[in-house]
């Protein structure tokens, strides 16, 4: 009898197995086709300066629009583009999005905003990473002053030496380097003393429940704090209502990003949403 169970289960693990190796493969096969196809675009989305209400700058967030409409978060395809190494040709594919569209934006006025591209860690570590961004700030005539790019906690774990230098020779160029999620990862001081960080993102999941659990409150009134001790910029990601903004702006919080300003929008969207009642981009830096 318990022959029979193993075998059952045995029949059962590979025909899971087999189904999951079939999606994958379709999945990977797909994605090939929609990169060829151009099926991915960038959405953005803002960040706005708590104390003067202004746009600091814009995340870029990839997407994929299907030939039926259909809109695929990058989270049900980036783990895949990652194991795939697909992922390498969509960064840069968004990288050049992303410089594009701040040059679509110069030429409506807003001129001072910064663009922040997700790098994945597989990108991260890439050799050849640095002549990639330079190549497309050039090819894009974007200064790397106005490309920031955002990395995990994980994505520096991986290899400590090698990290710091990739991260200086982007630093050196004059591009700015902001921690992801920051706080779901392993946190560690010592990045802050040892990389060159500009801006830490407090992970949503910090956020939501920040005006009803007080120790998600205190975990990020205190990340503020030691944020703006050290000079680092920090920014609140997912704010939704007017009350965590609030409470947001009691603990010193200068930067937020969430759908209560805006969800992430489409390059003529955002532009909309950039120049306002008023048709001007009155964005300071
Ligand atoms: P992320 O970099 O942390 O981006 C923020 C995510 O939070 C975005 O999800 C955004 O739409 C969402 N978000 C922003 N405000 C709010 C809010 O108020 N409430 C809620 N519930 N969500 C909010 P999205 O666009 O689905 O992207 C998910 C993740 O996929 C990103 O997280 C990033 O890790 C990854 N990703 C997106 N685009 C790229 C890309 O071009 N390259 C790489 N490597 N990863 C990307
Ligand atoms: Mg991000
Ligand atoms: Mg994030
Ligand atoms: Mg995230």
């Amino acid at each position: 009898q318990s022959k029979a169970k193993g075998r059952n289960s045995y029949f059962l693990f590979t025909q899971q197995m087999s189904e999951r190796i079939a999606q994958r493969l379709t999945l990977e096969s797909d994605m090939r086709r929609a990169l060829k196809e151009r099926e991915f675009t960038v959405y953005f989305q803002p960040k706005v300066d708590l104390a003067s209400g202004e746009v600091s700058g814009l995340e870029a967030l990839v997407r994929w629009v299907k030939p039926d409409g259909i809109i695929v978060s990058p989270e049900d395809f980036i783990p895949m583009a990652e194991e795939t190494g697909l992922i390498v040709p969509l960064g840069e594919f968004v990288l050049d999005a992303s410089c594009k569209a701040m040059q679509v934006l110069q030429g409506v006025g807003c001129s001072a905003l910064t663009v922040a591209v997700n790098l994945s860690p597989i990108q991260f570590g890439q050799e050849d990473l640095v002549e990639m961004v330079v190549a497309n700030l050039e090819r894009n005539g974007l200064p790397a002053s106005r490309l920031e790019l955002e990395i995990t906690e994980s994505t520096l774990m991986t290899d400590v030496q090698s990290s710091v230098a990739q991260l200086n020779r982007l630093v050196e160029l004059g591009i700015t380097i902001s921690i992801d999620d920051f706080g779901t990862g392993y946190s560690s001081l010592y990045y802050l003393k040892n990389f060159p960080i500009s801006t830490l993102k407090i992970d949503r999941s910090f956020i939501r429940d920040i005006t009803i659990d007080d120790s998600d409150a205190k975990i990020v009134e205190t990340v503020v704090l030691m944020a703006r001790t050290m000079g680092i910029g920090v920014v609140a990601e997912g704010v939704e209502t007017k009350e965590q903004l609030d409470l947001l702006a009691t603990f010193g919080c200068a930067t937020v990003q969430g759908y209560y300003y805006s969800r992430p929008l489409p390059l003529e969207k955002i532009i909309e949403f950039l120049l306002g009642k008023n048709g001007v981009c009155t964005i300071r830096r």
